[in-house]
């Protein structure tokens, strides 16, 4: 793209910024914007100012600056810290003394909030941080992912290898914990994203795009604001087929890299469970409290009153920072989660068979029913009383899942309590029982429960079964289903989400794009991403993956017996009613289409990965299929 052309659309999409759909309006300040140089003809403009000690998030913060205007323009720009004198326009990353004189300071701002502020000759990209410090290294907490303590989420790479620089190493930097505040990179990356026109599709070169332009400078109004979602817990890493091929390899420092740019993360909530075969052995060991009956050694009693009062310490020992949950466990920031192993074999004392008696009518034919519900939400409820007298701001955390997913009959939940529903979103375009079902306990929750509400959304249909049992399946393509669903969620003041799956490489942007602004506009989105992704092979592999989803995506495909009332015949449905031999003819023509109009080595590349990625696995799986029925029914022609 010419130069001229570039500074043009930069500039559009500065001015756009101030009250185009593209951010909420809310929360923006608009001061008039003064115009910033970071780059002329590939040189600096500016100099980056940290402070002398700065944060994680803004050490990162300058390094992902100057990487990527370096990328951009070739002009690298100085970082110096604020003891230094810097004349000239200044780039103020972070907290620093440079910043406070300018009014600002981290501690100001709310958990996850940021700003990208213009004033002359100064740019400002701040937000509240966490604190190299000793006291919030000794923070306890069993995270959700990354390991089983805070620390391993505060991955360590190195960062100029990372980024494709290995000359410019300096060794290892440690980054900003997954579930740690760092607003500052938050301004950053919007600041990044939106005035320099980067892209982060994918941890790599291939997935990242980078605007070539000797000269780059911003305008825009002050933007003061926060993710739109609180907890955002998809920590994608290539593990399933479609996004491990449409990546390309990847290193395990770009996937770290990748989260931070995605900024996913967020608020520190955990939610699994709990009460597994580890902690039976290893802390639940009390003769008294056992499952009577044959789930001895598989659940507890959680009826007896000395195993409420032995987990509601667990709880006030975490809360005080005295001693941490045990290994295996989920706890973290203001919630200690109560969940019981994934078995039926629950005790058979008088009390417990009372309880869960009372819950025979709470059937619903689905998955997800409420039979459990009575027997363990008084359990939960007993804990939760315990630890409010001592500790009323903090919560107890648990799941809405399976046999317990609706609410009890009968009595409210504590309102310190945190449901997190489990919701089969990966089944809503389809099922429509399915989708009631979870419809229903989720509006009861949301009526119900007092204490924020965090969701568990299931996104492993079909790509699991199919994985586990070695067959491939039609790809579930649904994004604009998956951004109805989010656009609900957060608008019912949802506050966070842990997707367990992996879709394809694009719905999963999409995702973590809504789930920071779900004002954002799917097709223009999506649009874009073709546009400059796939540049001459665009408009092919647009309608290719369309396709995918309208063929996906429509009830109509899925006809009993191959859809149950509560589940789809997955394996044989993708092959005879999906990937039918006539779409398929059509989807591998978009394919050739878009491999013959590919220009660049990147375009062919990465037309190349998704060709081997999605189209070979669904002619591999058609072929397999049929080959399988020609054996078991010699006589079948499709
Ligand atoms: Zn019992």
């Amino acid at each position: 793209m010419c130069h001229a052309l570039r500074l043009f659309t930069v500039v559009c999409l500065v001015l756009m910024c101030g009250g185009c759909a593209t951010f909420s309006p809310k929360g923006v300040e608009r001061t008039a914007g003064s115009e910033f140089p970071l780059a002329r003809e590939g040189a600096p403009a500016c100099t980056i100012v940290v402070s002398e000690n700065p944060t994680p998030a803004a050490r990162l913060a300058a390094l992902e600056l100057q990487f990527h205007v370096m990328k951009i323009t070739g002009a690298e720009l100085p970082i110096r810290t604020d003891k230094e004198n810097v004349s000239g326009p200044r780039v103020l990353i972070g907290d620093s003394a440079a910043v406070r004189a300018m009014g600002f300071s981290g501690s100001d701002f709310a958990p996850q909030e940021y700003l990208i502020a213009f004033r002359p000759d100064t740019l400002i990209l701040i937000g509240r941080d966490w604190e190299d410090a000793e006291t919030n290294r000794q923070e306890l907490g069993r995270p959700m992912c990354c390991g089983d303590t805070l620390a391993s989420t505060r991955q360590r790479i190195d960062y100029w290898k990372t980024v494709g620089c290995p000359a410019r190493s300096v060794g290892e930097m440690e980054l900003p914990g997954v579930y740690d505040d760092q607003a500052t990179c938050y301004a950053a990356y919007h600041f990044i994203e939106r005035f320099c026109d980067v892209r982060w599709y994918g941890p790599n070169e291939t997935g990242i795009m980078i605007p070539a332009q000797k000269t780059l400078t911003v305008q825009g109004a002050d933007i003061r604001r926060s993710p739109a979602l609180k907890y955002r817990d998809a920590l994608w890493a290539g593990n399933w087929p479609f996004m491990k091929g449409q990546w390309g390899p990847v290193t395990r420092p770009e996937v770290y890299l990748f989260w931070r740019r995605l900024r996913l993360g967020g608020e520190k909530w955990a939610g699994n469970h709990t009460f597994n075969r580890k902690t039976l052995d290893t802390v639940f060991t009390d003769p008294e409290y056992q499952a009577q009956g044959r789930g001895r050694g598989k659940q507890l009693c959680y009826s007896n009153p000395k195993l409420v009062e032995q987990v509601a310490q667990m709880a006030r020992d975490f809360f005080d920072g005295k001693k941490d949950a045990p290994e295996g466990w989920k706890a973290v920031g203001d919630y200690f989660a109560l969940i019981p192993d994934d078995n039926e074999n629950f005790c058979q004392c008088e009390q417990c068979t009372a309880l869960l008696r009372s819950g025979k009518d709470m059937r619903t034919g689905q998955f997800s029913s409420g039979t459990v519900s009575n027997y363990f939400f008084s359990f939960v409820n007993a804990v939760a009383r315990e630890v409010r007298k001592t500790h009323p701001n903090k919560y107890i955390a648990t799941l809405a899942y399976w046999n317990y997913a609706l609410p009890p009959r009968g009595f409210d939940i504590e309102p310190n309590v945190s449901i997190a529903p489990c919701l089969h979103t990966c089944m809503y375009a389809i099922h429509k029982e399915m989708r009631e079902n979870d419809m229903k306990l989720y509006k009861e929750w949301l009526q119900e429960a007092k204490a924020p509400m965090f969701l568990w959304n299931y996104y492993h249909h079909p790509m699991e079964p199919a994985i586990i049992d070695k067959w491939k399946c039609f790809p579930n393509v649904m994004v604009h289903n998956s951004a109805r669903s989010i656009r609900m969620f957060i608008n019912d003041g949802v506050r966070g989400i842990f997707i367990c799956g992996e879709q394809d490489m694009l719905e999963a942007y999409v995702i973590a794009k809504l789930w920071d602004d779900p004002s954002q506009d799917v097709d223009a989105m999506l649009h874009e991403f073709f546009e400059r992704y796939f540049g001459a092979s665009a408009k092919p592999m647009e309608k290719f993956y369309l396709q995918l989803e309208r063929i996906a995506c429509n009830p109509k495909n899925y006809p009993p017996p191959l859809h149950r009332k509560n589940g789809i015949d997955w394996k044989n449905v993708g092959w005879t009613h999906l990937g039918t031999a006539e779409r398929m003819k059509q989807l591998g023509a978009l394919m050739d289409q878009a491999q013959a109009l590919a220009q660049t080595e990147q375009e062919k590349r990465r037309v190349g990965l998704w060709r081997d990625a999605i189209w070979k696995w669904m002619q591999d799986g058609r072929a397999e299929y049929l080959a399988k029925l020609a054996g078991q029914k010699p006589n079948a022609t499709n």
